[in-house]
């Protein structure tokens, strides 16, 4: 069974116990069985793949491979990579077949890495399920009557179930953690601009941001260190040196402050995420962190600023889907009035419309004033709270979600209860912090629960190397769906 993580793929990839073709074809064949009942892939070009495994062959045999040469990764529908259909999972981009590779995915195939398609998400990458998706909700891998949560639902599937040992996924307003937690793998937000957004989908282009997903921190620490790095195509892309993000992995964690929000410690929790917390914590302290209590006082308030911003940042960037240059086109319309409007009522889903109305009337002459700009007041104080937090702290542990991953269907007619169940990822966006989730648990009914670690601007190395202490104390990460 295809179970490898990245690091032991890559050493039977270099111990040439398996080729990265034979690799490629166990990974399709394992995808061709499960991945109907799943839907975590919407996209598959196994020709496409196997040629990729080909090169990642010869380069393995010539002897100038690197460590991820060869290693099959699934990527989220919104990222462009030439040939390939990316249609961010809406009908809008369904004929879309990218003329350009983003510069995320172009940097993993210049480390040899193989691509084996395109995973399910939100539509746009607007939700908390991977339910608005054009092709259909997917499914969680522990159990098919749940969502694997969203919006990178596709990609936390895929690895979960193991039909890749890794993937990538965007993370605007919580879309990596949330699903990792929802479906027991480890996934990473960056700072906000360490990695390109170049060839990424934009919905909120002021949040999203790439991040790996995986079995293990150490492999999120791998996959980082070739995602990473200052590029020009992106106005947002930091300006840094290279960075070595395995190289905390060893440190111990004796002496480490671990602050603990007194506002993320509610009843708000289900018990399972707070024995789950629990568990977090005795792990940690067992091996000499200390716990201390802070406080992120705006946290309630960071849902709303959210929403006006993140609604009000798609409203301008899904301006651009009009039916003239690419994508949809509807094909009855009078003149180009109705050209615009026939091809958004039809290529867009409901919660893609929601979203571009808030944004629209939050920009609105005469409501700007009240929800734009007091919502970027917010960010602020948003961001001042964690500068306030990490002066006692060096990281901060809290959960993931408030509870497990819920029932398929369940917040259809009840959007802002979707909204709401974000409300310990959406902060870190606001302030562009680097944030994971990691496996600490399982609730009653069998569900994976993931705990969150945020850390301070470009602490990604300290993150993962706590994450890997624990990971190496603790077997949750092991756990597999049946
Ligand atoms: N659930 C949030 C939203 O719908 C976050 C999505 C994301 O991170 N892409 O906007």
């Amino acid at each position: 069974m295809t179970t490898y993580t990245v690091k032991q793929a890559a050493q039977m990839l270099h111990g040439k116990q398996i080729s990265a073709v034979e690799l490629a074809q166990e990974y399709l064949a394992a995808i061709d069985t499960k991945n109907p009942a799943l839907n975590a892939y919407v996209t598959l070009d196994s020709e496409r793949t196997l040629a990729e495994a080909q090169a990642a062959d010869t380069l393995l045999a010539s002897g100038s491979a690197g460590l991820l040469t060869g290693i099959p990764i699934a990527y989220k529908d919104i990222f462009c990579q030439q040939g390939w259909r990316t249609a961010c999972s809406s009908k809008m981009l369904d004929n879309f077949i990218a003329p350009y590779t983003a510069t995320v995915v172009q940097n993993l195939l210049d480390a040899g890495m193989v691509t084996l398609g395109r995973t399910n998400m939100d539509e746009f990458a607007m939700g908390s399920g991977n339910e608005t998706s054009f092709y259909g909700a997917t499914a969680n891998p522990w159990n098919t009557a749940h969502v694997p949560g969203g919006s990178s639902g596709g990609s936390a599937a895929a690895v979960a179930a193991r039909l890749a040992p890794a993937a990538l996924g965007s993370d605007t307003g919580g879309s990596i953690r949330q699903p990792a937690s929802h479906c027991g793998i480890t996934g990473i937000k960056p700072t906000y601009g360490i990695v390109s957004r170049f060839g990424m989908v934009a919905y909120a282009s002021s949040f999203d941001q790439a991040g790996p997903m995986a079995q293990t921190a150490e492999d999120c620490a791998l996959l980082l260190n070739a995602m990473a790095g200052f590029d020009e195509r992106d106005s947002t892309s930091l300006e840094r040196g290279k960075e070595d993000y395995t190289r905390e992995l060893s440190s111990p964690l004796k002496g480490l402050k671990i602050g603990l929000p007194k506002e993320y410690f509610t009843a708000n929790n289900s018990s399972d995420v707070q024995a789950a917390l629990q568990a977090a914590i005795n792990l940690l302290q067992a091996q000499g962190a200390q716990m201390v209590e802070v406080s992120l006082p705006q946290t309630e308030l960071s849902i709303p600023a959210y929403y006006v911003l993140a609604s009000a940042e798609a409203s301008t960037n899904l301006s651009r889907y009009d039916g003239v240059r690419y994508g949809h086109r509807a094909a009855q319309f009078g003149n180009l009035d109705e050209l615009y409007s026939n091809t958004r009522a039809e290529g867009f889903g409901s919660e893609v419309k929601r979203r571009i109305m808030i944004g629209t009337y939050v920009l609105s002459h005469g409501y700007y004033d009240a929800y734009y700009l007091k919502a970027q007041k917010l960010r602020r104080l948003v961001a001042n709270d964690f500068q306030a937090a990490f002066s006692q702290c060096d990281l901060i542990l809290a959960p993931t979600a408030p509870t497990a991953a819920p029932l398929i269907g369940s917040t259809e007619n009840d959007p802002v209860q979707a909204y709401l169940s974000d409300i310990y990822t959406i902060a870190v966006n606001l302030a562009g912090l680097p944030a994971m989730s990691l496996p600490a648990g399982f609730s009653a009914e069998g569900l994976p629960i993931g705990v969150q670690l945020i850390g301070n601007y470009f602490s990604e190395a300290k993150l993962l190397g706590a994450a890997h202490q624990m990971q190496l104390n603790s077997d949750w990460h092991t756990k597999l769906p049946e």
